[in-house]
């Protein structure tokens, strides 16, 4: 389709006048290596085209988008049972704050925040020998690309830099909502954020989310069509950190953001897609790829014809 690969080009190419505003996440030392002058942008319909433009086919750590993909297989696992280690609602604290679990003994507001997120990876440490093992099949398998890898130096940083998720696992523990080691949990935690993915990885991968459950690079179900439906509602509500109602606002779409600079979101019956530049704004998400889906929710009808 001609007109949509001349619309992703023209969203890169004005996306990118984004670039050099925000700041690169340097709390993980391992992310603030990336260059911010960084785009890349991935469509990917629910017939299976591939749309692509600017630095769509680099690597770039996922961070919080992994935190689909836990929920997902959590959820695969033991459905609405999840619900009783972890609440539904936005959380109105910084994705990484600890003072609402103290408050609300131990049971985090949504599984998009850091500690929803340890509490779905403790869920899976329980059913899976080595979960981000797994993680990485299913991310390999749902997007086709044989070759994503766990990027060991960002684990590691994470790993060195664990103190803040460490407090939150085990004020967790303390509640007994996590059952785990809690090393192990947050070793697994980890892996996942680490696993270094493309835009068309992305895109490609989480696309049964508009696709009413089905993997389009399997071409079978992944998921039923109500969970999906359930999902994409938690990233309406959670997906964008603090700034989750202002994205609604703005953009419209179910979608999820990482601090690596990735923001994955849907546009359900239709497509996927993945923006992603390493700069952030101080709520956490990309200025860039913010930008990007703006340009590309205010238009599609338009551009696209309904
Ligand atoms: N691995 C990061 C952390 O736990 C994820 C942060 C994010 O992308 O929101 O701090």
């Amino acid at each position: 389709m001609v007109k949509m690969r001349d619309w992703v080009e023209e969203i890169n190419e004005r996306a990118r006048t984004k670039l050099g505003i925000g700041r690169v996440a340097d709390y993980i030392p391992a992310l603030a290596e990336r260059d911010a002058n960084k785009f890349g942008i991935a469509i990917c319909t629910n017939e299976g085209e591939i749309y692509a433009a600017g630095d769509a086919l680099e690597p770039f750590s996922i961070q919080s988008i992994s935190k689909v993909f836990l929920l997902t297989l959590s959820l695969r696992v033991y459905g609405n049972a999840l619900w009783e280690r972890v609440g539904l609602n936005p959380s109105g604290m910084p994705f990484n704050s600890l003072t609402q679990l103290e408050a609300e003994r131990g049971k985090p507001r949504n599984p998009f925040i850091n500690a929803g997120a340890i509490v779905v990876a403790d869920r899976l440490v329980s059913a899976f020998a080595t979960p981000s093992k797994h993680l990485q099949d299913v991310a390999r398998k749902l997007s086709g690309n044989e070759s994503i890898l766990i990027d060991r130096r960002v684990l590691e940083s994470e790993w060195q830099h664990r103190s803040r998720n460490a407090a939150m696992a085990y004020l967790m523990k303390a509640f007994d909502n996590i059952d785990n080691d809690v090393d192990h949990v947050l070793h697994s935690y980890f892996s996942c954020c680490s696993l270094s993915m493309s835009c068309i990885d992305l895109a490609i991968a989480l696309n049964y989310l508009a696709a009413d459950g089905h993997a389009h690079a399997t071409g079978e179900p992944f998921i039923a069509p109500d969970l999906a439906r359930r999902i994409n509602s938690i990233m309406v509500t959670s997906g964008m950190y603090d700034a989750a109602g202002d994205f609604a606002y703005r953009v419209g779409l179910p979608a999820k953001s990482g601090v690596g600079g990735g923001i994955v979101a849907i546009v359900p019956g239709k497509f996927s897609v993945c923006a992603w530049s390493p700069a952030l704004d101080e709520n956490g998400n990309s200025v860039a790829a913010q930008y990007a889906l703006e340009l590309l929710a205010s238009e599609m009808d338009a551009r696209l014809g309904r």
